[in-house]
């Protein structure tokens, strides 16, 4: 069964497509880039990498293509597919669904479901939750149902994994009507990615997930670190929204609650600029004026002191975060890296585990310099795993596993 998966954000749309029939294989990948200009691009690994200007023939030059909105990329996306040089899918009818990345699914979603009316208003409903993350999905799920006319749409939510988290652990301690009338409260993000992450871990641990408690470290540009028990999140440092927890690339993780009164009342910052100032400028960013770890680790090894004490920062806040879960779970079978830094960044996982020493954690530097699958020596008291991340294959999964259900009902007279 071959699924599309579109991963839609304010100006990009990001596809995969997979034969999930036992194979799970990635048929075709790509992305459109800084959608709503006239200077956007289409970037395509699937048989057009084969003749890189074949995109170019259709679309023309890339980097100066004229793409008003999502409507307008998922169709080139869909051109892409129909054409007769695509090998990965014969035609648009050889797909059987389409997955779509949702941020945020509230209190309503507590897993993937079947796109309609319904959910359409449940997820707009939720975008007052993730005002940039939400309603460009939504113009994704709109594109697709014109384009692909009655194909069925599924929706996987980043929230949903964290539904399981106990009550104790979501409810922040302020008055109970912000959480009941306005439904503030922890939600946690990455859930798609720590679900991935904790179950091939379980794999590795050759153990059920239900007898398996392990820690998921997602650091990327946005990070955050679950406890998963038995296969569930009961925790997770990113909160109502994804600016708590750990540093970020441009987000500073937790803080005291009361810092951004302290802008608005005595530094006269409006609104939109504390939000800017969070959002955009702190993390990283406002720590040494680079978000890309790649980058600040080569200043920091040129002696640049702002790139060497962001990365302290980072590591020792990640550690402490791991400490927390560790407690949470009271003990762990395993501490799982995923994600851009959590699964290429030796350097950083070395730093961050230095702090584990005590837990009997002992890193294999060979392992870990090679980004294998376990990192630690087999004497280690807990393992260490890398897992390369694939939110995408999951949400192929979900959608085929929902779609393939639709297909076997009898049809409605
Ligand atoms: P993501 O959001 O998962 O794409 O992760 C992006 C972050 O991962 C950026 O800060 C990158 O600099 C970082 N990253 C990716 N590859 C590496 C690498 N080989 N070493 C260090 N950081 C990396």
């Amino acid at each position: 069964m071959k699924i599309l998966v579109l991963n839609c954000g304010s100006s990009s749309v990001k596809y995969k497509v997979y034969e999930v029939d036992g194979v799970n294989q990635e048929l075709a990948s790509g992305m459109v880039e800084r959608i709503g200009t006239k200077n956007a691009d289409l970037k395509c690994s699937c048989c057009f990498a084969h003749d890189p200007r074949c995109a170019a023939r259709m679309f023309g030059e890339p980097g100066k293509l004229d793409v008003p909105d999502h409507r307008a990329a998922v169709n080139m996306i869909c051109d892409l597919l129909k054409s007769d040089h695509c090998t990965a899918v014969k035609g648009i009818d050889d797909i059987a669904g389409i997955g779509h990345r949702v941020v945020h699914g509230g209190e309503e979603f507590a897993e993937s479901v079947l796109i309609d009316d319904e959910v359409i208003e449940g997820i707009e409903r939720c975008a007052r939750l993730a005002p940039l993350h939400n309603p460009p999905a939504l113009l994704g799920i709109r594109a697709c149902a014109e384009i692909f006319s009655g194909k069925p749409q599924v929706a996987v939510f980043d929230t949903a994994f964290h539904r399981s988290i106990p009550e104790k652990a979501y409810r922040y301690g302020i008055p109970d009507v912000l959480y009941r009338q306005h439904g503030i409260r922890k939600y946690g993000f990455h859930g798609t990615s720590h679900r991935y992450a904790s179950h091939e871990a379980a794999k590795l641990l050759k153990k059920p997930i239900e007898h398996t408690r392990i820690v998921s470290c997602h650091l990327g540009n946005g990070s955050s670190i679950t406890a998963v028990q038995g296969g569930k999140s009961i925790d997770t440092t990113m909160g109502l929204t994804p600016l708590a927890g750990v540093i970020m690339g441009t987000r500073p993780g937790d803080l005291d609650p009361f810092i951004p009164l302290f802008m608005i009342k005595e530094m006269k910052m409006s609104v939109q600029e504390v939000d800017e100032a969070l959002n955009k400028r702190s993390g990283f960013e406002g720590i040494c004026n680079h978000h890309d770890v790649r980058e600040i680790e080569e200043l920091a090894r040129a002696g640049d002191e702002d790139c060497q004490l962001a990365l302290d920062m980072f590591a020792y806040r990640a550690a402490r975060f791991i400490g927390g879960t560790v407690m949470a779970l009271s003990g762990c079978d395993a501490i799982v890296f995923t994600a851009g830094i959590g699964q290429n960044d030796p350097y950083m996982r070395a730093r961050i585990l230095k702090y584990a020493t005590h837990m009997g954690i002992k890193i294999d530097p060979e392992r870990n310099s090679r980004n294998e699958r376990m990192i630690t020596t087999d004497d280690s008291e807990v393992p260490v795993f890398v897992i390369p991340a694939n939110e995408e294959l999951v949400i192929a999964r979900d959608t085929a596993a929902i779609v393939g259900v639709r297909s076997k009902k009898p049809a409605v007279a």
